[in-house]
C-alpha cells in the first residue's frame, strides 16, 4: 500500500496529506482515532474542567459586580456541558458515539462563548468574555480529540450560531476584537488540530504495518516450527521429533520409575510393492497406513512417527510388556484388516506389517540407543519368523541370567 519515493527516500502513505485513507483502511482508522480519542479524553476532561475553572475565578474577580451574576449564570452551561461529556465517557459503551456527544457539547461551548460578549456593555468583562473565546477554540481543537473536519465544522457553525444570537437579541459582535480572537485562534487551532491528525495518521499506518508484518513473522516461524517436526509425505512427526521425544520421555520415566516401550514398524517386502505398483502407488501405501497408526497415539506423552523410508515408530512412556504386547498384536491385525492388495506378498496377498517390540525401565546405566537397538533386533526376529507377526526383544539368556543376579549394569 505504502509506496517508497525514490527522491526523499521517505515512505508515502496514500491519503494522509488529504486526511483521507482508502475506503477500508480509512473505515479502520476511524475506529481507531475514535477510541484513541475516547481513551484520552476520560482524563482531559478533567484537565479541560481545571482549565475551566481558572477562567470562571478570573469572571468572578475582574468582571463587574452587575454583569457577574449573568455572566457566570449563562457561562455556567459551558461547565455543565464539559462534566456531562466527561461522566459520558466513562461509560465504554458509549465509546463509538464519542464523535456525536462531543461534537455536539463542542459546538454548544463555542456557541456560547461566542454569544456571550455580545450581550455585554462594559468593555473589560467584554474583554474577558472574548478570551473565554480563545479558550474555548485552543480547547476543542487541540484538547478534545475530535477529528479535524468535525472539529472544524463544531467550532465555525458554533460560532456563526453564536455570532447570529448576539446579533439578533444582543448588542453584536465587535469584528475588531472578533477577528483577533475567534477567527485567528479558529486559523491557529485548525492548523494544529490539522498536523495532529496528519501525525496520528501516520503512527497508525505505521503500528498497523508493524502488527501485520509481526503477524507474517509469527505464522512464518510457526510453518517453519511446524515443518521441522513433520514428515511431508505421510503428516506424521519425523525422525528427529522422535528423537527429541525419546529423549524427553526416557527421562521422564527414569524420574516417575515407569517403563517405556518402542514399537519398530516395518512395511513386509516392500520393495517389491513398488516395484509391481510403482512408487506413487507406495507412497498412497504408506500414506494409508500412517493414517492408521496415527490412532494409535492415545495419550498425552504417545508418539508415531515415520522413522524412515517404509518404517514407522510408536513411543509408549508408561506402558509395560503385556500392554505393549497387546498393542503390538492388534497392530498387525489393524493393517491386516485394512486389505489393502500386495500381490508379492504371499501368503495374504495384502499389505502387512512386523513389529519389533522393546520395553525397559529407563535408568542412569541404560541407554535410549539400546532401547531403539533392542527393538530393531526383535523386528528382525519378526522378519526371520516369516513376517507379519510381532516379537518382543528378549535379552540373551546370559544377560537375563545376571541381571536377574542383579549384577550386570549396562544393558
Ligand atoms: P522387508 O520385508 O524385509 O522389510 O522387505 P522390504 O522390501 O520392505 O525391505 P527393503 O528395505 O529391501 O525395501 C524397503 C523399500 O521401501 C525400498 C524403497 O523403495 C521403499 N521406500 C522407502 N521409502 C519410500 C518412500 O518414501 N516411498 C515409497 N514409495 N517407497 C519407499
Ligand atoms: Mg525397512
Ligand atoms: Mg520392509
Amino acid at each position: 500500500m505504502a509506496e517508497t519515493d525514490p527522491r526523499s527516500r521517505r515512505v508515502v502513505v496514500p491519503g494522509v496529506r488529504w486526511l483521507r485513507f482508502p475506503r477500508r483502511l480509512e473505515a479502520e482508522y476511524r475506529e481507531y482515532q475514535c477510541l484513541e480519542a475516547v481513551d484520552s479524553f476520560r482524563v482531559n476532561a478533567f484537565y479541560i474542567l481545571v482549565l475551566y475553572l481558572l477562567l470562571v475565578t478570573g469572571i468572578y474577580a475582574l468582571a463587574p459586580e452587575d454583569v457577574r451574576g449573568l455572566w457566570l449564570g449563562t457561562y455556567i452551561w459551558v461547565g455543565i456541558i464539559v462534566m456531562l461529556a466527561g461522566i459520558l465517557a466513562q461509560f465504554r459503551a458509549l465509546d463509538r458515539y464519542f464523535p456525536v456527544y462531543a461534537g455536539a457539547g463542542s459546538f454548544l461551548a463555542v456557541m456560547l462563548s461566542m454569544a456571550i460578549p455580545g450581550f455585554l456593555e462594559e468593555p473589560g468583562s467584554i474583554q474577558l468574555a472574548n478570551v473565554s473565546v480563545i479558550y474555548a477554540l485552543v480547547i476543542v481543537y487541540a484538547m478534545v480529540g475530535l477529528r479535524f473536519p468535525v472539529a472544524a465544522l463544531v467550532c465555525w457553525a458554533g460560532g456563526l450560531l453564536g455570532w447570529g444570537i448576539a446579533e439578533q437579541f444582543g448588542r453584536g459582535i465587535d469584528w475588531q476584537v472578533a477577528h483577533r480572537t475567534y477567527t485567528g485562534i479558529s486559523l491557529l487551532g485548525m492548523f494544529l488540530c490539522y498536523t495532529e491528525e496528519v501525525r496520528g495518521r501516520l503512527l497508525f499506518f505505521n503500528q498497523r504495518q508493524l502488527v501485520r508484518q509481526q503477524q507474517r513473522t509469527q505464522s512464518l516461524a510457526e510453518r517453519l516450527h511446524r515443518l521441522s517436526r513433520e514428515d511431508s509425505l505421510t503428516g506424521l512427526a519425523n525422525r528427529r521429533y522422535f528423537d527429541e521425544a525419546l529423549d524427553r520421555e526416557w527421562r521422564r520415566c527414569q524420574r516417575e520409575r515407569q517403563p517405556l516401550t518402542v514399537m519398530l514398524v516395518d512395511v513386509d517386502l516392500f520393495k517389491s510393492y513398488n516395484d509391481h505398483y510403482g512408487h506413487l502407488q507406495g507412497d498412497e501405501c504408506l500414506r494409508a497406513l500412517a493414517d492408521e497408526l496415527r490412532r494409535y497415539s492415545r495419550r498425552g506423552g504417545d508418539l508415531v512417527a515415520r522413522f524412515g523410508g517404509e518404517e514407522f515408530v510408536l513411543l509408549y512412556p508408561g506402558v509395560d510388556e503385556t500392554e505393549a504386547a497387546r498393542l503390538a498384536s492388534r497392530l498387525c491385525r489393524t493393517v491386516r484388516a485394512l486389505g489393502l492388495t500386495h500381490a508379492h506378498n504371499p501368503p495374504s496377498g495384502e499389505v502387512t506389517i512386523s513389529v519389533g517390540v522393546a520395553v525397559t525401565m529407563p535408568m542412569e546405566n541404560r541407554s535410549a540407543i539400546k532401547l531403539l537397538d533392542a527393538a530393531d533386533q526383535a523386528l528382525y526376529q519378526a522378519k526371520q519368523s516369516g513376517r507379519d507377526s510381532w516379537r518382543l526383544y528378549e535379552p540373551p539368556p546370559t544377560v537375563r541370567l545376571v541381571r536377574e543376579n542383579g549384577v550386570r549394569k549396562d544393558d
